[in-house]
């Protein structure tokens, strides 16, 4: 098999570890893998670097923080390499230019456009490991890019994709995917699978697990991905396509966001045109809106709530304020969070969301707010709940057994 391995910050974030790391890379080696490793920069390296730079400059200039930045990974990938070479595995380290990653010209958040594998192929048929330096490549002037920070994850998954890899193993400090966060609820299991389509909605689950483009990537490639831990020889969680298996499954996990604020608009003139006023201002200031609920009107008036990010709140308030001629009330409220029912189950079974308002009911807790997709049910609660409202919807469907 082929397969490629990815190990984050803090999984090379010492000396030690990093031998830790070349240890299981031949371990892996020797079960008659060939493996290719990808790796991030030494933990808090990446923002030592910036650091230095914001040291001499409020607005370095992009292209020079690009060579700045991809330096951090060329570190671990030389150390792991030599790291390698020393327990007698036979390795060369790679920058992104030399593995053939070419992205488009964005400085400092560039998108992969093509690899081309030869270079790394030959080293891979010459018996050697491959250690790449993840989250960086070059665009068409020859420059180094890199790829928005936590890019090294989806360095890993393109390159797996690019070498039609088996799999591609993601280490971290943590063990896999959480049915919930486990600082809120203990009983939270780890999933052996878990389909992309529910990774994506779950990421506040996941986000520190994997960054978020690299499991849209690995969706489009079909790249199995694993998440493990190298601290461990832990099963770990592969998130892959979707099937059967998962679909009965009625719920997978539980999701919350508690950087949500709700914005209530009454007695809004009900005329053609007005949403479409009010979003296009929302989205022109760059305000990102997650839930809508417009009510049926009466009256030649509605009432119309949505939610943005706690950050933006603010602006948010700016801009309503100008639409007053047309709103009769509005309130604003940031203590509110939003908990997320997900699993693909529930596109063949009914009765998933009414289960949920149940048990929120039975605990006393008013839902705010409501949205649903085929995998999913959102529901905005106040903050003070956010907790109960947690263990609550894990322990109705039955997610720590
Ligand atoms: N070193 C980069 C960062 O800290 C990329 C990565 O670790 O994935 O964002
Ligand atoms: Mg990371």
């Amino acid at each position: 098999m082929l397969i490629v391995h990815k190990y984050g910050g803090t999984s090379v974030g010492s000396l030690e570890r990093i031998t830790n790391v070349a240890t299981r890379v031949a371990r892996a080696r020797d079960e008659g893998n060939d493996v290719v490793v990808v790796v991030s920069a030494m933990s808090g390296e990446t923002n030592k670097l910036i650091d230095f730079a914001k040291y001499f400059s409020e607005n370095p200039s992009k292209r020079e923080m690009d060579m700045l930045l991809s330096s951090g990974e060329r570190v671990t990938a030389a150390l792991l390499a030599i790291a390698l070479q020393e327990q007698g595995v036979d390795a060369i380290a790679m920058t992104g230019r030399q593995a053939g990653i070419k992205t488009d010209r964005f400085h400092t958040y560039a998108r992969i456009e093509s690899i081309d594998p030869t270079a790394m192929n030959n080293e891979i048929a010459a018996g050697k490991v491959v250690v790449v330096a993840g989250f960086q490549g070059i665009n068409e002037d020859g420059s180094v890019t890199t790829l928005g920070r936590g890019g090294s994850d989806l360095s890993a998954v393109a390159i797996a994709g690019a070498l039609n890899a088996d799999a591609c193993e993601i280490y971290s400090d943590v063990d896999g995917i959480y049915t919930t966060d486990p600082r809120i609820e203990p009983k939270a299991q780890k999933m052996d699978f878990i389909s992309y389509e529910e990774m994506l909605e779950l990421a506040s689950l996941g986000a520190k697990v994997l960054q978020n483009r690299s499991v849209e990537l690995a969706k489009k490639l079909k790249v199995k991905i694993v998440a493990k831990s190298s601290f461990s020889d832990a099963e770990g969680t592969v998130i892959g396509e979707e099937n059967k298996e998962m679909e009965e499954v009625l719920v997978s996990g539980i999701a919350l966001d508690r950087n949500q604020a709700r914005v209530t608009l009454r007695g809004v003139s009900d005329r053609p045109g007005i949403a479409a006023e009010i979003f296009n201002k929302l989205a022109h200031e760059q305000i990102n809106v997650d839930m809508i609920i417009q009510n049926a009107s009466n009256d030649g008036t509605t009432n119309l709530g949505f939610t943005v990010p706690q950050s933006e709140l603010a602006n948010a308030k700016a801009v309503m304020e100008a639409f007053d001629h047309d709103i009769g009330g509005m309130d604003f409220d940031d203590s509110v969070c939003k908990v997320s029912v997900v699993g693909v189950g529930m596109k063949s079974h009914s009765g998933v969301a009414a289960a949920a308002f149940t048990a929120l009911a039975n605990e006393n807790i008013n839902i705010e707010m409501i949205s649903t997709s085929e995998i999913k049910i959102s529901m905005v609660v106040a903050e003070k709940y956010a907790e109960l409202a947690v263990r609550t919807l894990h322990s109705v469907y039955k997610l720590d057994q």
